[in-house]
């Protein structure tokens, strides 16, 4: 039926002698790491791309969050979202902040504004949204009630790469974003990541930050990490940018498939469409009403495995059920997430996915719903 499993996603990987060019240079130089100039290359077609003044390249996207953090001297309480990866609250956490968590919006999974004002304290300085699958979160809401209490406010992007909302690029919003260059986000430079942001100062921090803090040869500033991006993560980038168009234009056109099979089923709920953004079809999350649709989210997620299709339960469970913060949270405490965190499935997703599979998938999940009803 398909040839072999189907993951939600795969890694992206340029012609290899397209890469093999890339890094040949680096055997001349053997400047591989430590802000090369592959590195500085990187950075200019991302201000670029991503439509933003400044970008500061680390070796994952989960560092440029933690070390974002600690370059603002973020204190006290950070309120954020629970419906996200693990790395958003760990950010917070291994900082010595206190997370809060907010509810979201159940359409379409972001922090719910409306419910921020009621969890700011003398001790909160800032929060920290998640454009979860890409979704631009509400930036007008949010930047509202930061600016009425003087919070900062730092994006986590990690799945907004690419994302422009009125045409303006995502990272332009609030006070720095972060974007994920993971293999399995819709950019990679195989593991990788940035900080983008407006205030210039910034820059001479987080290059600090990520370098141990070091400043001179005689000079260590800062209690800072090990977090740069090196030249081999640089070249996968700069080769893997000529191709987001096309796989862009891909991913879009089988979203549009699984949407046409799928869309209108009673019990089954996609994101919805904006004509204010432009997204990057970087995941396909679908919720399931099993009262509706005659199946639980589980049961569908069950049925597809057993055929060798593997979509995930993105985000099962919410951060604050995590076994690591038990008994900190109470997950009952936003009941969107938690309820969205038991309907939500995402589906396989990528430019590699042929449309046939799409098809098949669609079939599966049409049968699970009619298998149990
Ligand atoms: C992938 C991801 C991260 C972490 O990025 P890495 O590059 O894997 O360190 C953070 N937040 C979210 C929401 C993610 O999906």
């Amino acid at each position: 039926m398909t040839n072999g499993p189907v993951f939600v996603t795969r890694a992206t990987l340029p012609p290899f002698e397209e890469y093999v060019d890339m890094i040949r240079p680096l055997w001349e130089s053997a400047w591989i790491t430590n802000m090369g100039d592959l590195h500085g290359r990187l950075i200019g077609e991302l201000q670029g791309y991503l439509g933003v003044p400044r970008v500061s390249l680390f070796t994952n996207g989960h560092l440029a969050l933690e070390l974002g953090l600690q370059a603002f001297g973020i204190t006290g309480e950070v309120i954020t979202s629970p419906f996200t990866f693990a790395s958003t609250t760990h950010a917070i956490v291994r900082n010595g902040l206190e997370p809060v968590f907010c509810d979201i919006r159940a359409d379409d999974y972001t922090l719910d504004a409306a419910h921020l004002e009621s969890l700011i304290t003398p001790r909160t300085t800032a929060i920290v949204p998640v454009h979860v699958y890409g979704t631009p979160c509400d930036v007008v809401g949010i930047q509202e009630v930061a600016d009425r209490h003087g919070l900062k406010v730092i994006y986590d992007a990690a799945h907004a790469f690419g994302v422009r909302l009125g045409g303006v690029g995502i990272g332009n919003f609030g006070d720095a974003s972060m974007f994920s260059f993971h293999a399995t986000k819709v950019f990679n430079t195989i593991e990788g990541g940035c900080l983008t942001f407006v205030n210039g100062d910034l820059e001479k921090d987080l290059y600090h930050l990520k370098n141990f803090g070091i400043v001179s040869e005689d000079v260590v500033a800062a209690v800072g990490s090990n977090a740069k991006m090196n030249e081999f993560q640089a070249a996968m980038g700069l080769c893997n940018l000529h191709y987001l168009a096309e796989s862009r234009a891909t991913r879009g056109a089988l979203e549009a498939r699984y949407r046409h099979h799928l869309s209108g089923v009673p019990g089954l709920s996609f994101l919805p469409e904006r004509a204010d953004v432009e997204g990057n079809h970087a995941y396909l999350p679908v919720a399931v009403d099993p009262r509706a649709f005659g199946a639980t989210r589980d049961e569908v997620v069950a049925h597809l495995k057993a055929e060798g299709i593997h979509p995930r339960k993105y985000f099962y469970p919410i951060v604050s059920a995590f076994d690591c913060y038990s008994g900190r949270f109470d997950p009952a405490a936003t009941p969107v997430a938690l309820a969205s965190s038991l309907r939500v499935m995402t589906l396989p997703l990528h430019p590699e996915l042929s449309p046939d599979t799409v098809d098949v998938i669609c079939g599966l999940v049409l049968r699970a719903g009619r298998r149990t009803s």
